[in-house]
């Protein structure tokens, strides 16, 4: 299949797998769930997660410790995210136990194809729920699919551990009381134009910003955002719409814990980024990517360099990678060997 020698170009795109995870959701309750081999699913053309958008999803990683053994980083806050997705889209809840049974099925099922300790590529896993049957007016599915699918990756933006630049856009992802900090499908649909539009003018993604006020920053594309000060706090927005990253909830502990700097949910206002030394974007897929530079019309703001990476951003990606991949004990219950 991949050659090991690949693992370091493997990129963010869907790989053959062996087996994938389904179950479904019928007269108010859910089945045992089981495994199948194809990643097709058939459902009614009438069904709401077509036409009105009701899915919700999650991603995580499985990644080959030195030992060999395969772990999960943070399971339970992703089942538990899944849930308030869930609630928002009027969608039954998983149970935290039958999400985390449900991935770690798909990834003992494909166990060969977590890429090797040190070759920087994971298996992304991707559990998500969608709202089947027939269904025509505006109203919820009777019936759901849960499902758990999964390919092994490498890094989402080009060059690793890089600087990358960015672009402010005028577009919104999420409004201000919408779905922003659900991790549901429809806020995607709404960020595919303003992202094709950054990637065509050679940036490696948008900036958005607060809906309500368009004054400060509110995510990196499907990443959050944070920044080192000069005068060493964390700095992570805080705001209605984004979405609630598990990434930067683990940075925020490992900053104030490891680092000792002062973090801080707040206000990022976009004619203030001079405050920042360093930045970065962070999510599940990004890890940490550097931020190099930001541009909003005529101005820009360079942060550490654009193409050297910070030492403080550097510091937390090593922390964070060194407990997600098993090389550091990280706190109590932040990691999950899949056995
Ligand atoms: C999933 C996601 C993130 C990152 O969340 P993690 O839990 O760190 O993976 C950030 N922003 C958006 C819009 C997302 O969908």
């Amino acid at each position: 299949m991949i050659k090991t020698t690949d693992y370091a170009n493997l990129g963010f795109e869907c790989r053959e797998t062996h087996a994938n995870y389904i179950s479904y959701y019928k007269d108010g309750k859910w089945d045992e769930g089981m495994m199948k081999s194809d990643d097709c699913i058939k459902i009614s053309a009438f069904s709401p997660a077509l036409h009105y958008g009701q899915e919700a999803f999650e991603g995580l990683k499985a990644y080959r410790r030195k030992d060999g053994k395969v772990q999960l980083f943070r399971p339970d806050m992703n089942a538990k995210r899944l849930q308030d997705s869930c609630k928002r889209l009027l969608m039954p809840d998983v149970p935290v136990e039958k999400f985390i049974d449900a991935v770690e099925q798909v990834v003992k099922a494909n166990e060969d194809l977590v890429p090797p300790y040190g070759s920087g590529a994971t298996l992304y896993v991707r559990p998500f729920i969608i709202g089947v049957g027939r269904n025509l007016g505006v109203r919820p599915a009777k019936e759901y699919i849960f499902s758990v699918i999964c390919s092994p990756v490498g890094s989402y933006f080009k060059g690793g551990l890089a600087p990358n630049k960015f672009v402010i856009t005028e577009y919104d992802r999420a409004a201000p009381n919408g779905t922003g900090n659900s991790k549901v499908g429809g806020n995607y649909a709404a960020s595919l134009y303003p992202h094709h539009m950054a990637k065509e003018m050679g940036y490696a993604d948008c900036i958005y910003l607060d809906p309500l006020t368009h004054t400060k920053i509110d995510e990196v594309g499907a990443a959050n955002f944070f920044g080192i000060t000069y005068d060493n706090k964390f700095i992570t927005p805080k705001s209605s719409s984004i979405l609630p990253s598990i990434t930067k909830k683990s940075l925020m502990y490992l900053a104030e814990h490891e680092l000792g700097l002062e973090v801080v949910e707040g206000e990022v206002y976009i004619d203030k980024l001079d405050i920042f030394k360093e930045a970065g974007a962070c999510g599940t897929a990004a890890v940490i990517s550097p931020i190099g530079r930001i541009d909003m019309g005529e101005k820009h703001q360079i942060f550490f360099s654009e193409t050297e990476v910070g030492p403080t951003v550097r510091k937390l990606y090593d922390l964070l990678t060194g407990i997600q991949y098993g090389d550091i004990e990280g706190p109590e219950g932040w990691t999950r060997i899949v056995k």
